[in-house]
């Protein structure tokens, strides 16, 4: 794994560095030792144009901000958040885009501990209630995650997490757009999971 900071920032870049700059980001931030974490000011923002080296879906918990932990900073990653980082039409066309028109060779699916979205899947399943408005979407989507794991098995939660991570990663591997770059190698679709308590971010296999 290659340390530098920017590495994957390269026009052209490869999944790899990306994935490497990506993780050296994390370990910089849990190691109390961001190079960007002062840096968010107005200066910095107007400082340039964006080249962004990677994009990376996350959950909307306060407790996850991606640019944060990876220490990251203005112009480097695209972040699209949703809760449970449910995919939609919006969230797989600015995907698309990201890798179609910006070049961006690595696409982070990051789930966390804890989450509440897959807790609420857990919870609609195991009560027959399904929540209203929009909200049904979220669970709706979580759910086949929650219902592959088997809501006796006593880990269901944290399990179907990691689950949902996988089926995210995987529905986006196969997206129309994403499946061409995925299979030349070109762009990389990877599946994560932060820890709350460490503020880790440990990869997870494609399972
Ligand atoms: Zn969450």
């Amino acid at each position: 794994m290659g340390g530098t900071p920017g590495q994957g920032r390269q026009a052209g870049g490869t999944p790899r560095a990306a994935l490497a700059d990506l993780l050296a980001g994390n370990r910089r931030f849990v190691s109390g030792q961001p190079i960007h974490g002062h840096d968010v000011t107005a200066a910095a923002a107007a400082s340039g144009d964006q080249q962004p080296y990677a994009v990376v879906l996350g959950c909307i918990d306060s407790r996850v901000p991606l640019e944060a932990i990876f220490d990251q900073t203005f112009g480097a990653i695209c972040v699209i958040r949703t809760g449970g980082h449910v995919l939609d039409r919006a969230v797989c066309g600015s995907i698309e885009y990201v890798v179609g028109q910006l070049g961006v060779p690595l696409v982070m699916v990051l789930g966390h501990e804890r989450c509440g979205a897959v807790g609420a899947a857990v919870d609609a399943l195991r009560t027959g209630e399904r929540p209203g408005g929009s909200l049904a979407y979220l669970v709706d989507e979580i759910a086949p995650a929650v219902t592959e794991i088997g809501l006796d098995d006593p880990a269901v939660h944290p399990l179907a997490i990691r689950r949902h991570v996988r089926r995210t990663v995987r529905t986006l591997r196969d997206d129309d757009l994403l499946a061409g770059p995925v299979a030349t190698g070109r762009v990389a679709v990877t599946g994560g999971l932060y820890d709350l308590a460490t503020g880790e971010v440990a990869l997870l296999d494609p399972g």
